[in-house]
């Protein structure tokens, strides 16, 4: 196991939870993407439970709220001078905490196992045999397809979805199957797509998918500041320009999308959940 960095071990000697040496264990959890009533019932139970919780900058201020006043917190995500703790830091710092005897919950936006790194964050923990469970959570294409009125199938208009990241590995160009992704009876879900909208637009129209095809993009989805908007593939590009680049958007290409215009929730908010109580 790679030596854990001087930062870890900073993080180990503030930490004043008692450890249980031999029973460390980690549960991968899905958050959800930030409404705090889509967690989980069993996502809600371990944050409860945890002695450590490690979470990143998709994991909305509401969830964070509910974590218990005396439980440790590490913030994973964006660092000083906007500096990522690189990825393997994190698997070093998830193994040294499990180890060290601590129940890590490390908490993901939307679904671990969908673009969120958790799988690459398991196979670490399953090769240094530590104990981990991971715990699905609402991913955004779900979110906000339901916050937005946007049904990702449809009998008539998409009988597919795919799921697809927009961005690149670091330094890495994006390649896609164009062909593949231009298909008119399909709903393409883009994470991660604001960068390389003017690409992503280009590309699809070039392979055949027509310029005037529905299309929507979705910002801070089932969170209070949610904002919609409904465009085409061809003006998507313009439409997400002025976009505050740290908020999370998703966008959303296919005849479905023009159901938002129809679909958008029209429960008012406060009344969504009348007799919700936390579990
Ligand atoms: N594991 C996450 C995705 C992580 S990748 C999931 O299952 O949802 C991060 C991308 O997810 C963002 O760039 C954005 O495209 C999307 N995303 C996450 N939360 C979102 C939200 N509340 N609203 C819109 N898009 C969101």
């Amino acid at each position: 196991m790679t030596a854990p960095t001087s930062r870890i071990v900073g993080i180990l000697k503030d930490m004043s939870t008692p450890s249980a040496p031999g029973r460390g264990r980690v549960f991968i959890v899905g958050a959800g993407p930030g409404d705090p009533d889509l967690l989980t019932v069993k996502a809600l139970r371990l944050v409860r439970a945890a002695d450590v919780i490690v979470f990143d900058r998709l994991v909305s201020q509401e969830i964070l709220d509910l974590i218990p006043a005396g439980t440790a917190q590490v913030f994973a995500g964006k660092m000083a001078r906007n500096h990522h703790m690189p990825q393997a830091e994190i698997n070093a710092l998830l193994a040294t905490l499990a180890l060290s005897g601590r129940t890590v919950v490390r908490l993901k936006g939307g679904d671990p196992y969908l673009f969120g790194r958790g799988g690459e964050e398991a196979l670490h923990l399953a090769q240094q045999g530590i104990p981990f469970e991971v715990v699905p959570g609402v991913t955004s294409a779900s979110g906000c397809s339901a916050a937005a009125g946007i049904p990702l199938t449809h009998r008539d208009l998409a009988h597919r979805v795919q799921l697809i990241t927009g961005h690149a590995k670091e330094d890495e160009p994006l390649v896609l199957d164009w062909a593949k992704l231009a298909e008119p009876d399909a709903t393409l879900v883009i994470y991660m797509g604001r960068t390389n909208i003017g690409r992503i637009s280009a590309q699809l129209i070039g392979h055949g998918l027509p310029p005037d095809t529905p299309a929507a993009a979705v910002v801070n989805g089932t969170r209070a500041d949610q904002q919609t908007i409904r465009t085409t593939l061809a003006d998507l590009p313009t439409a997400v320009r002025d976009l505050d680049h740290a908020a999370p958007t998703l966008i959303i290409i296919g005849k479905v999308a023009a159901l938002a215009d129809q679909l958008a929730p029209s429960v008012p908010d406060s009344e969504s959940a009348p007799a919700a109580q936390a579990p």
